[in-house]
């Protein structure tokens, strides 16, 4: 049971889920908790501590397909079924839901939900009463029907485990729609999918009409995205609001000029309207007269939400909706949340550390400022380093995928244009670097990727040597810098001391960054220079300030003291900390003349290198916007 927020129904819907036919001592009940925010935490403890068979588990990233995820992982039995928070189960539901699994040999088995008025509001009802209308939801046999059969999908349901090892677990790239997808990705795998009214659940859909309209809108802007991950997801249905729309959006313009397709608006609305009067029809004969009056405009609002929803979401063609998961101000830091928790419990609902602490100063206590792809950004309220939490994985694993990873730049080996954007970055940056270097012996660049700022220092009297994790790239760093490339994490190596080392970009790759400095320390020879490049934020950043931030990948950035922080904390001396906004290294004339593969890309980029003062409007209009709060920081550390 995936939940956030669910204080309302929660209680009952465990409540009827601990009532079940089937013995209790052959199933657990495990809630995965989105980190609510309101009183659902409380409410799980409480009936915990009387039901020893109810896990709660932790779901950092608070979405529904990660929450699924978690609890299939940590489940312990052969069959999976997925409730939700704010259903009511029927007494024999989970010894039905094996009955149907055994009998039909389906994959997935689920019941029609029969939407249930929240309350006795007219806005309630109405809710309820679009929602259970073939005419508002369509050929969606779930909602509507109570016949038995194969179907498409089905919400919820109950799965062998064995069906996740064969198609994959629920795509956690879709905070909506992941059962569609799941189911259709079982279709596809020749499996099959079950509804029969012996599952039947009652679902509590919201009570205001209003936030029906603003969820179906959320909703349907994942119906782009979600074809995107699976063309065969998404059945005709889903696609008739945004049709219907369009035509609308024709038609409207075409009427003011045109007496045929003023009658032909007139007559589809005529036609729309007439068929929505007619399957109001239900809520008439149960008497409620103001719900079937107000039905069909209602209905009518709910498809323009659909429709204008899905159209929205056409800009997901080429890109991911943001994983969103709480909004600022509403997170409450991981410490304060209850003791609902038990040390047992969080091994296995996930192999991170957990909860985390700041990789720098360890530090619990942190602020939230934003998500991305369901990693929160915590800024340490010590060091003021910003990290994701929770890391994507354990330090060991860090360090394999690092090495293992087929980098794009790699596909392609041509020297004169595949990194662009090295290149063009040390056209910048080798100036500042190579002044820090001078009168060195030994440099040693870490994480030196395909060894381009060693190359550049090839001919000076100087002993090179390179650590990169990844084969491919440490094996085209050693052919072209010509010099020692070491295949080893940075924590692991040992030898000689340095009297330069840089990081250049490499910082917020590295897990466990206490480590990290004590190591360097070590490798640095007395009054060696420590050179870092990396990324650094202010406290007032926004997540749009960056179109995409590379979290996961990005385990870190600087916040505006964390440098001097390094500095008192490793005995090192901060020489010099230049910062400059990032823009100016996203608009700089050295990278955007660097040629990529992107032949189109690289047209634009000419154009605008072309055009007098292009660039310079580029980076004022980032600037207004952002308020220099991305900052490239260039940081030199002595030690002494
Ligand atoms: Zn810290």
């Amino acid at each position: 049971m995936p939940v956030r927020n669910e204080e309302e129904h929660i209680r009952a819907s465990l409540q009827s889920l601990l009532d079940q036919s089937y013995p209790l001592s052959e199933y657990e009940i495990i809630i995965i908790d989105g980190r609510s925010s309101d009183r659902t935490k409380q409410i799980i403890e409480e009936i915990r501590n009387r039901h020893p068979q109810v896990r709660c588990l932790d779901n950092p990233p608070g979405i529904v397909p990660t929450g699924m995820n978690i609890g299939i992982r940590a489940a312990r039995g052969k069959i999976i079924v997925r409730v939700d928070g704010h259903s009511i189960y029927p007494r024999d539901y989970a010894a039905n839901c094996i009955k149907s699994l055994e009998e039909t040999k389906a994959d997935n088995v689920g019941g029609p939900c029969m939407t249930v008025a929240a309350d006795e509001s007219l806005s309630a009802r109405l809710v309820a009463a679009v929602l259970s209308n073939p005419f508002g939801v369509g050929n969606s046999k779930f909602r509507t029907s109570r016949e038995e059969g194969y179907v498409d999908t089905v919400p919820f349901g109950a799965f062998r485990r064995e069906v996740f090892a064969r198609v994959g677990m629920y795509n956690e790239k879709l905070v909506r729609n992941q059962d569609i997808e799941l189911n259709a990705r079982i279709r596809q795998s020749g499996g099959k999918i079950y509804l029969t009214p012996v599952l039947t659940t009652q679902y509590y859909p919201v009570k205001s009409f209003l936030n029906l309209l603003k969820r179906t809108f959320k909703t349907s802007q994942w119906h782009i995205f979600t074809l995107r991950e699976n063309r065969d997801s998404l059945g005709r249905r889903h696609l008739v609001p945004i049709l219907f729309l369009v035509l609308l959006m024709l038609l409207l313009p075409a009427s003011l000029v045109s007496n045929t397709a003023l009658a032909f608006l007139i007559g589809t609305l005529c036609a729309y309207f007439l068929t929505g009067f007619y399957f109001s029809l239900p809520s008439r004969s149960k008497d409620d007269w103001g719900v079937a009056l107000v039905q069909p405009f209602a209905t009518f609002c709910f498809h323009m939400a659909y429709g204008v929803g899905t159209l929205f979401g056409l800009r997901y063609v080429f890109k991911q909706p943001s994983v969103m998961r709480v909004r600022a101000g509403s997170f409450k830091p991981v410490h304060e949340l209850s003791s609902c928790f038990k040390a047992r419990e969080l091994k296995s609902a996930s192999q991170n550390a957990w909860p985390m602490t700041c990789p720098l100063c360890s530090e619990r206590d942190a602020q939230y400022r934003f998500s991305e792809r369901g990693y929160n950004l915590m800024q340490c309220s010590r060091c003021h380093l910003f990290y994701i939490d929770p890391y994507p994985r354990a330090v060991e694993n860090h360090h394999k995928i690092v090495e293992s990873y087929a980098y794009d730049d790699l596909k392609i080996l041509d020297a004169k244009n595949y990194y662009a954007a090295e290149v063009g970055f040390y056209r910048d940056y080798f100036g500042p670097i190579s002044e820090q270097v001078n009168g060195a012996s030994s440099f040693l660049d870490v994480g030196c990727g395909t060894g381009r700022l060693l190359e550049l220092f090839v001919g000076r009297n100087l002993y090179r040597a390179g650590i990169e994790l990844n084969h491919s790239r440490a094996a085209f760093a050693r052919s072209v810098a010509k010099c020692e490339i070491f295949e080893q994490p940075i924590e692991e190596f040992s030898g000689q001391r340095f009297d330069a080392i840089g990081l250049i970009n490499v910082l917020s790759h590295i897990p466990s960054l206490a480590g990290l400095f004590v190591k360097l320390k070590s490798l640095l020879s007395d009054h060696g220079k420590l050179i870092i490049k990396t990324g650094e934020l202010q406290s007032h950043v926004k997540k749009a300030a960056l179109h995409d931030w590379g979290i996961p990948d990005h385990l870190q950035f600087l916040g505006a003291d964390t440098a001097a922080f390094i500095a008192q904390n490793y005995g090192l001396h901060l020489q010099i900390c230049k910062r400059i906004p990032l823009s100016e290294e996203i608009f700089s004339l050295n990278t955007w003349t660097a040629k990529g593969r992107n032949p189109l890309r690289n047209a634009v980029k000419s154009a605008a290198v072309h055009l007098p003062g292009a660039l310079r409007v580029m980076r004022s209009c980032y600037e207004f916007i952002h308020h220099e709060s991305v900052m490239s920081s260039f940081l030199v550390f002595t030690n002494y």
